[in-house]
């Protein structure tokens, strides 16, 4: 159980095969304007990698961007659409198959409309996060200790949470539906990126 910060890149061969958990930090929420600061991963065994991009990066990131584009590897989100966004301008991948914890959240905790990650993480699996260091300078040369573990806390329990929130897309008959929104997840994120960010594109008026 060890959070790792890394810098422009992952090492190669820390992460196990199959799904890997994915978050992003950047200076805030204008992707073209607020650039990307931290990519976080976790394969769900327990331990997180932080990759931290300096000011003035080229996004190189090789290995990172391998997993990231690996059609065979399998990315959860929560909220993916933010995080596809701003991979795909600053990395240049569209780092999908996508899976998103809130989206399937959505489609079948109907019953309220509480789903931020610390809500679900809270009903779910018991745990409670701390949401403190969200708004935080990304950007900064050193992180502090409450910085990293609140984003690798962002990425430690989606594989725990799909593993709930898969059998209640079942037994709700949903499933197919959340693989289909999951399947538009990239477009939409490039639907935000090409100016199309709040409108819905499939309104009537
Ligand atoms: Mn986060």
């Amino acid at each position: 159980m060890t959070v790792y910060l890394h810098q422009e890149d992952l090492p190669a061969g820390v992460l196990a095969a199959g799904p890997v958990a994915i978050d992003t930090e950047t200076m805030g929420l204008l992707t073209p304007r607020d650039r990307l600061c931290l990519v976080q991963i976790s394969d769900g065994g327990g331990d997180e990698h932080l990759v931290r991009f300096a000011p003035g990066s080229d996004y190189a990131a090789p290995v990172l961007r391998q997993v990231l584009a690996d059609p065979e590897r399998l990315k959860l989100y929560h909220f993916a659409r933010f995080d596809l966004a701003a991979i795909q301008h600053y990395i240049g991948v569209v780092a999908a198959p996508v899976y998103c914890t809130k989206t399937a959240s959505r489609l079948i905790r109907t019953y309220t409309d509480r789903h931020g990650l610390k809500e679900l993480v809270r009903e779910l699996l018991g745990q409670e996060i701390s949401k403190q260091q969200q708004s935080s300078d990304w950007g900064a040369p050193e992180l502090s200790d409450a910085q990293k573990e609140y984003a690798a806390s962002d990425v430690r329990y989606l594989h725990a949470l799909r593993e709930r929130l898969d059998p209640r897309l079942v037994r709700e008959g949903r499933m197919e539906l959340a693989q289909a929104c999951f399947d538009f997840l990239p477009s939409r994120a490039a639907l935000d990126l090409a100016g199309w960010p709040e409108v819905d594109i499939f309104a009537h008026i």
